[in-house]
């Protein structure tokens, strides 16, 4: 770091020299996994243009119409690229899909019928993702009230896949394997493409007709391949993370089978409509434009969260995954002491965040979660965890998630400000 840029941090942002040199030595001894997501954001980068190219987008996309939208060019335009750039056979994408929440929902409840069975092998299922279910609220419009029924497969010991468990555990009535990629607020690794490769190998081992089904959002663009070209036969996942780039203003998409995503699209609009109806709202050039510059936007996230994992582990915390180890999302987890710990490193987050820097993050309850929860997410995208974001359910262990960050250095300052911040308020040595 330079003079000028060492100057800048100190003066007006107040992080001190030691904080200074402590992010430094981190990020030096990091250098050599970062060169790995260098390469695999190269690749994707061209993997995603290879889309574009393939489905001969044109400027004429960018136009919208209104009304039923029939002919909205860029409906179509984002499907495919989606789905080139996911190696799926099709994909629905909408800035009407509300979230990743919604987006799953849509699969869930697209797809399943009831008497089916829905077994998740990633242990409990993300916190939003349990209303969907049944397993927790008034179980209104739930997978259980229309005669879904669902079963859980723990994780091993150890975090893995328990592949023997997840094979003894389907039954005739289970039609759906599912597995959350991303750790969610859980401590746990992300599971690599390999480990995804692995589990869809053994499902189908017992039931050559089950539908492996992936939760991905986070999990987008931070390998060689996607689920979807590993035998996964669907996936969803959120436009306020990986794939939305930083720039799509909103919505979710599904990936997989065509005959899913169709199943899934009269779940999105009405049965018999699917994909072909429904206005993009002008969005088409940002979610196009979002997934362009998603692989390089991912590639600072990544590198942000290796280096907060990082200076946490110098700072003598756990944090998963360790810098060293392999990343399968852009999230870092870090076991903290204390609520004021917690809250402090919200805090800070939000002091460094592009908009509403001067706000003060509060816990509260949000819907679909069962805890308090405080989230710090100063973003462009309200609540984008795509942007520099920390968040943590208000319950012992302490664990903050850290992720995001529009640009490597701003993910960096977002480190160096969680340090300064525990360090003024005598919270770490
Ligand atoms: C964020 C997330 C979701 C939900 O996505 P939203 O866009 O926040 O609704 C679901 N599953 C996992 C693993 C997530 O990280």
């Amino acid at each position: 770091m330079n003079k000028e840029t060492v100057n800048l941090l100190c003066k007006q942002f107040g992080i001190s020299m030691d904080t200074i040199k402590l992010v430094e030595t981190a990020e030096a001894e990091i250098q050599p996994v970062f060169r790995r997501y260098d390469d695999i954001a190269e690749y994707n980068q061209l993997k995603v243009l290879k889309a574009f190219h393939d489905c001969r987008i044109s400027d004429t996309v960018f136009a919208w119409n209104n009304g039923y939208g029939h002919d909205d060019p860029g409906r179509d335009a984002c499907s495919r690229v989606y789905a080139g750039a996911l190696g799926a056979e099709d994909c629905i994408v909408r800035p009407t899909i509300c979230d990743g929440t919604h987006a799953l929902a849509c699969t869930f409840l697209g797809i399943l019928r009831p008497g089916d069975e829905l077994l998740y092998c990633s242990g409990q299922p993300y916190d939003t993702m349990q209303t969907v279910i049944g397993l927790r609220g008034d179980g209104n419009g739930s997978l259980k009230s229309y005669g879904v029924s669902f079963a859980q497969v723990d994780l091993t010991p150890e975090n893995n896949i328990d592949l023997e468990a997840v094979k003894a555990a389907i039954g005739p009535k289970t039609r759906m394997a599912a597995l959350q990629r991303s750790l969610g607020y859980s401590w746990r690794h992300a599971f690599s493409i390999e480990e995804i490769a692995a589990w869809v190998s053994a499902c189908k081992s017992v039931k050559p007709d089950i539908i492996c089904m992936v939760d991905n959002c986070y999990g987008e663009f931070l390998d060689y391949k996607e689920p979807t070209e590993v035998g996964v036969d669907v996936m969803a996942g959120s436009l306020m993370k990986n794939p939305g780039g930083g720039i799509a203003e909103g919505g979710g998409y599904i990936a997989g089978r065509a005959d899913l995503v169709e199943m899934v699209s009269y779940r999105v609009t009405a049965p018999g409509i699917g994909g072909d109806c429904g206005l993009m709202y002008d969005q088409t050039r940002h979610i196009l434009k979002g997934i362009f510059m998603g692989p390089r936007t991912i590639n600072g996230a990544i590198k942000g969260a290796a280096l907060c994992s990082k200076v946490f582990q110098l700072l003598g915390f756990e944090t998963t995954p360790r810098a060293e180890a392999p990343r399968n999302d852009i999230v870092t987890a870090i076991k903290l002491n204390n609520k004021e710990q917690l809250i402090e490193f919200c805090r800070a987050i939000q002091s460094a965040a592009a908009i509403n820097a001067h706000f003060t993050p509060e816990e509260g309850e949000m819907p679909g979660y069962p805890d308090a929860v405080i989230m710090a997410s100063g973003s462009f995208a309200q609540g984008s965890t795509l942007e520099l974001s920390a968040d943590g359910p208000i319950r012992e262990p302490y664990i903050v998630y850290f992720q995001g960050g529009l640009s490597y250095w701003h993910s960096k300052l977002g480190v160096m400000a969680a340090v300064q911040a525990l360090c003024s308020r005598g919270l770490i040595g």
